[in-house]
């Protein structure tokens, strides 16, 4: 099954960087148990969907986009062939924007969305379902990820993170809550350990946990579907619709994957091409994000950095590498000593904070440590509450 699996997989797209699928058979002194004899090897790409977020943000705001984060959509009205969308900024004030066309891609909050626009109501449900992970010091020196198929026909990855750590995940519990406030509970921390522990000999304990974090996928969940496992539910999407008479019109996006949002994304436009003025080409397929011009792979361009910048050490250069990719030099311009870069909090450095402040719309410490970088892993509680600090103070200059 695996095999029919990963042949569909090389030949069904074009491979250009990727090599093939193979069968393998582990070493006597492989990671795994011993009991362990084959496997099957196959390449794929990873993203940090955070920094992919906000360099799309980015390159939109390049191209003329205005991009206002932490602005909500309270409402939305259509008044003579146009959207009067309500948005609530985080002092509170209530502003309203005008548009043509309006799309709601609120995620796991779609229908929430939907629900406060009175005028339209919409066919397709989701499901939401929460995955969490659990990071763990370093499982295995092997720089491969494993994906390790359990008893329950469920998969767990175990991808090596940030040189020192494992990320293990993910898991699928049904979820009811507020998605901003979904976390890992105790069963999915047993089952996480669990599966890791039968694969690799190693004592994994609760104590060992560094950090964990859980998000809430917008499954898509068809009309006989509800008693599907929430494992077997589509990851596909549906795009919907909303049009009146000489109304403008609402397009609501209902699941999806990473993998696929620059398809989606296309889509969607090609859908409200009718209602928008013409357009040029689409030309987003192919292209390149913020800080990828000319970056080979982040371990070419780790190297690239040591040597214009003598001063930062390898682990440095790579941290940095993967974090910005080029977009790490609009800051590093002209520095010519760590000293040059400022204060430090932890890994990070004074010039890289102003740069999430005023380039990336970092607008608090977490924004900082968590979602712009992940620095907050491995930084002390004396560094954090520094940086705190120095977050408020710029930000008020
Ligand atoms: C645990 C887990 C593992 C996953 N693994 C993979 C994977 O391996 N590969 C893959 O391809 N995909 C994966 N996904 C799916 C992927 O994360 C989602 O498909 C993707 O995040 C969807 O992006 P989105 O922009 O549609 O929604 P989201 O990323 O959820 O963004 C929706 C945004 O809308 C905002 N919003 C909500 N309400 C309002 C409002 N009223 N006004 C303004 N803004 C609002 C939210 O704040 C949020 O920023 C995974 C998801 C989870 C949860």
């Amino acid at each position: 099954m695996i095999s029919i699996g990963l042949f569909l997989y090389d030949h069904l797209s074009k491979r250009v960087s990727l090599p093939g699928s193979k069968r393998i058979r582990f070493a006597a002194d492989s990671h795994l148990q011993a009991k362990f004899k084959h496997g099957f090897e196959y390449s794929d790409c990873r993203v940090d969907d955070a920094r992919l977020v906000v360099m799309n943000a980015k390159l939109a705001e390049q191209k003329g986009a205005a991009i206002l984060t932490r602005c909500q959509v309270t409402g939305a009205k259509r008044h003579k062939g146009i959207w009067l969308i309500s948005a609530k900024t985080p002092e509170g004030d209530v502003s309203t924007f005008k548009a043509k066309t309006l799309v709601n891609a609120a995620g796991p909050w779609v229908s929430q969305v939907i629900a406060q626009i009175p005028e339209v109501s919409h066919k397709h449900r989701l499901r939401l379902v929460k995955g969490s992970h659990l990071l763990v010091p370093r499982i295995h020196d092997d720089p491969a990820a494993y994906i390790l198929q359990n008893d329950d026909g469920r998969v767990v990855f175990i991808i090596p993170y940030l040189d020192d750590y494992s990320l293990i995940g993910t898991t699928d519990v049904d979820y009811a809550g507020d998605p901003r406030t979904a976390e890992i509970d105790d069963a999915e921390i047993d089952y996480l350990i669990k599966v890791t522990t039968d694969y690799f000999p190693c004592s994994l304990t609760r104590e060992a946990i560094v950090w964990t974090f859980s998000g809430v996928r917008p499954l898509m969940q068809g009309e006989h579907e509800a008693s599907k496992s929430a494992t077997k539910i589509t990851r596909d999407y549906q795009l919907e619709l909303d049009l009146q008479a000489n109304q403008a019109p609402l397009l609501s996006v209902f699941g999806g994957k990473l993998t696929t949002y620059r398809k989606l994304a296309e889509t969607v436009i090609n859908k409200l091409q009718p209602y928008l003025p013409p357009m040029a080409e689409a030309w987003t397929a192919s292209a390149i994000l913020p800080g990828g011009e000319g970056v080979s792979s982040p371990h070419a361009y780790a190297q690239e950095l040591t040597k214009h910048y003598p001063f930062l050490d390898q682990q440095q250069a790579r941290r940095l590498a993967f974090t910005y990719g080029r977009q790490c030099e609009i800051w590093l311009a002209g520095a010519a000593s760590l000293t040059d870069l400022g204060l430090r909090y932890g890994d990070l450095f004074e010039r890289e904070v102003k740069y999430l402040i005023d380039e990336e719309w970092a607008q608090s410490c977490e924004d900082i440590i968590w979602r712009r970088t992940k620095v907050g892993i491995s930084l002390s509680e004396t560094d954090t509450q520094s940086l705190e600090r120095f977050v408020k103070t710029y930000r008020k200059g």
